[in-house]
């Protein structure tokens, strides 16, 4: 499973696969949605010896809101993408957060988080964290010194690599030494990388969170979210949460988060390829101030994403030399990029990034008066690169 050996593009299509029926031979390719809410047992030393293997942390199928055989097929995918030994699933990325930070911190405990993290991070501080009594310091993960940061009773340390809306690189292998030596546990969001092509716990990290909404499902329809670690003592921590937190996910959508994984590999690949043609069209465009996107040679993550990435994807950000009048005339204008929240199904995206959003974030220099968030879709880049002028044209006409 987890120490397969096998390339990760064939374990993507080898997981999930369904069981030859003993009485024909014969079975369907994949594994339908395994759907329930009670298990039923064929006597009760079955059920007593479930309970027992339950009890001492095993993954058994006992009630349906642990789910069965298509959730298990959906952890083994989790678990094969991020190199870990144990997945727990929840029903979105933000939920998924949320999980990680409830086992990991108890009342006068202290977490230092990057800021340039998902946004609602903020909410899950302000709304639940800081009523449990538990404090949040959110730093600059490359400028502070995360030692002058620490206290006795810091146990987390919580990143995103690369930072949400600018794409800021981040050294894991250096943050992980440093919350080794103060004893603490190493979260990282890591959904841009969604396993395939950035893995954290290789790098480093305990935990490792991934929103499966985004590159994994693929495709736009779904809300589901992954936390996965290598630790056995962390496991058990996440394992006893999301049991008694009641956490559950609809084997629908644990069955289409597993069809949508399955072309992962050949999507991403699209998806960078796509984005750094558009790169490259938008850097010779006066309106653009500054690209945002690791994989472009200007970006200043680029060694990191050299050195640890195995890829990219369809997400950049661009600082536009224009008033945020003629930005929003730009994304008005855009006929193929969709205006809304969200990324990694096959579709191009616009958002026209707040600068209240931005603010808190000190990778931000004040590049231009507007950024925009673009997803790279699947599209031919052509098409993009082409609506993309029309609308700059129109943008700049607006003047
Ligand atoms: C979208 C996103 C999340 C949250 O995922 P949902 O499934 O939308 O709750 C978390 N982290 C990052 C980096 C994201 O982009």
């Amino acid at each position: 499973m987890a120490s397969d050996s096998k390339h990760i593009d064939t374990l993507l299509q080898h997981t999930g696969i369904a069981d030859f029926d003993p009485a024909s031979g014969a079975a369907p390719v994949g594994l339908p949605p395994v759907r329930t809410s009670t298990v039923r047992f064929q006597n009760l030393d079955a059920l007593e010896t479930a309970e027992r293997r339950k009890a001492a942390g095993e993954r058994v199928v006992a009630y349906g809101r642990m789910g069965l055989d298509t959730h298990v097929a959906l952890e083994d995918v989790f678990k094969h993408l991020e190199q870990g030994t144990h997945c727990y699933l929840a029903p979105s990325g933000l939920s998924a957060i949320t999980l990680a930070f409830m086992s990991l911190l108890s009342a006068g405990d202290h977490a230092l988080v990057a800021d340039n993290v998902y946004g609602p991070v903020h909410a899950l501080d302000h709304a639940v964290l800081s009523r449990m009594g538990i404090e949040l310091t959110f730093f600059a993960p490359n400028h502070d010194d995360i030692d002058t940061l620490v206290r006795p009773n810091t146990r987390v340390l919580y990143v995103e690599s690369p930072g949400s809306l600018l794409f800021e690189m981040l050294d894991i292998p250096a943050l992980a030494e440093k919350a080794r030596r103060h004893g603490l546990v190493l979260v990282s969001d890591n959904t841009w990388g969604s396993g395939y092509i950035y893995k954290p716990l290789a790098l480093g990290a305990q935990v490792s969170v991934v929103a499966g909404t985004k590159y994994v499902g693929g495709h736009s329809d779904l809300m589901l979210g992954a936390v996965v670690t290598n630790d056995a003592g962390i496991a058990q921590r996440i394992n006893k949460t999301q049991y008694a937190m009641g956490y559950s996910i609809s084997a629908d959508d644990a069955w289409l988060a597993l069809r949508g994984v399955r072309t992962l590999p050949l999507r991403m690949a699209q998806h960078a390829r796509n984005a750094l043609r558009v790169c490259e069209f938008l850097a010779e465009r006066e309106e653009v101030a500054r690209l945002y996107h690791p994989a472009l040679p200007s970006d200043p993550g680029h060694a990191l994403w050299r050195r640890d990435c195995t890829g990219s994807n369809g997400m950049m950000a661009a600082a536009l030399r224009l008033p945020m009048a003629q930005a929003r005339v730009f994304v008005d204008a855009l006929k193929l990029f969709s205006i809304g929240y969200s990324w990694g199904g096959f579709e191009s995206l616009v958002q026209l990034v707040s600068p209240q959003s931005l603010a808190g974030h000190r990778y931000w220099r004040g590049d231009g008066p507007a950024v925009v968030r673009l997803h790279i879709g699947l599209e031919a880049p052509e098409d993009l690169i082409e609506d993309l002028a029309q609308a700059l044209d129109r943008a700049r006409g607006a003047a």
